[in-house]
């Protein structure tokens, strides 16, 4: 009988007893893991080292995974985003962008959670809001579906969610793909709003990732507009905690600015952001905002995201403008979910 749990909920333990109990053998969990994640064939009917009569046992009674790929959009520059959508119906998006340069891999960007409690008014899934935490599974589903469509070299943890906020379950997900699909620490980024005591709480683990925190303002007021849940948090607290990271892992911290078009783009706002700046070490990422559908703020202009990184730059800090890879078909984040699920509106 079907207990409701796919293959990939269950420890290596968990999956020898179950598969034991549909007739297999112990390490026929073993075999359907590598099948997997090592020769990404995520199809029980195309893994012939299993019996017939298993493969139909597992098709029937112990799903792969559990979320189905509902809707997909691509880029001209070959960027495919994949909404996925589990049992209870919740979904999520996950972009697979693949390297300009051939055979580098590609970076896959998953989600952390179904919707989100910070509520970024430019974000879709801000507006949204929080509907679930992803289980640990559910977030290394995304890994296996996105490594289906093109080896993967990098991570990034920016799509929906707030990581901090759904922690363990990404860290055991993250573990699995740390030591199975091989992504080293250095090449997943983990992007939050920033929790200081979160942050030191994990720093002191030093767990295998880099780490990115969302800044977009220099200034405290107008910081808790664009990130609500962080509101009565100084700015200061979170760069000391992003400090305190630097000083326990030994990984410098990347520091992320939406340019949001007369928002938080002129160059007094980068002249204040570089006086927070100085003198840590830190790497500025500026990302000009993609806008969503009936949108209150503007894409800034390319002169005045250029301005802005070029006025950081002079004041001797390491800064990189992002033209996000997402700005065409509906790839900006949560929008696919959005226009897919009307209930999300
Ligand atoms: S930008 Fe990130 S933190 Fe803000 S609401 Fe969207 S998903 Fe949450």
């Amino acid at each position: 009988m079907s207990t409701g749990r796919s293959f990939f909920a269950l420890d290596r333990d968990e999956a020898r007893a179950r598969i034991t109990e549909l007739g297999g053998r112990p390490f026929h969990a073993d075999v359907i893991r590598s099948e997997a994640i090592d020769r990404r064939n995520l199809d029980y009917a195309e893994m012939s080292s299993l019996s017939r009569e298993l493969r139909s046992r597992l098709a029937t009674e112990l799903p792969l995974y559990s979320a189905e790929e509902v809707a997909r959009s691509r880029t001209s520059d070959g960027t495919q985003k994949l909404l996925l959508r589990f049992p209870d119906g919740a979904a999520v998006e996950t972009v697979h962008m693949p390297s300009r340069r051939r055979g580098r891999g590609a970076t896959l960007c998953v989600s952390s959670q179904v919707g989100c409690s910070v509520g970024c008014p430019f974000c879709a899934s801000g507006k949204a809001g929080l509907v679930r935490n992803l289980t640990h599974d559910e977030i290394f589903e995304q890994f296996l579906l996105g490594q289906a469509l093109g080896p993967l070299a990098r991570s990034v943890v920016m799509g929906i969610g707030e990581p901090l906020l759904n922690y363990e379950a990404l860290r055991r997900a993250l573990e699995t793909v740390r030591s199975e699909i091989g992504i080293g620490a250095r090449k997943i980024t983990v992007s939050t709003v920033g929790f200081p005591t979160r942050l030191n709480r994990i720093a002191r683990e030093n767990p295998p990732f880099q780490l990115a925190i969302s800044l977009h303002s220099p200034d405290d007021e107008q910081r808790a507009r664009l990130v609500p849940a962080m509101a009565g948090i100084p700015i200061e607290e979170i760069l000391s905690a992003g400090d305190n990271w630097f000083a326990t892992t030994g990984r410098e911290v990347t520091y992320e600015y939406v340019l949001l078009g007369g928002e938080n783009d002129s160059e007094d706002h980068a002249e204040r952001l570089a006086r927070r700046l100085q003198n840590r070490r830190a790497t500025i990422n500026l990302i000009p905002y993609n806008p969503i559908p009936d949108d209150e703020f503007a894409r800034p202009a390319a002169d005045a995201a250029n301005r802005f990184h070029d006025t950081l730059v002079q004041k001797g800090l390491v800064a990189t403008v992002r033209w996000s890879r997402g700005a065409e078909a509906d790839a900006a984040c949560g929008q696919l979910r959005i226009q897919a699920s009307p209930q999300h509106r």
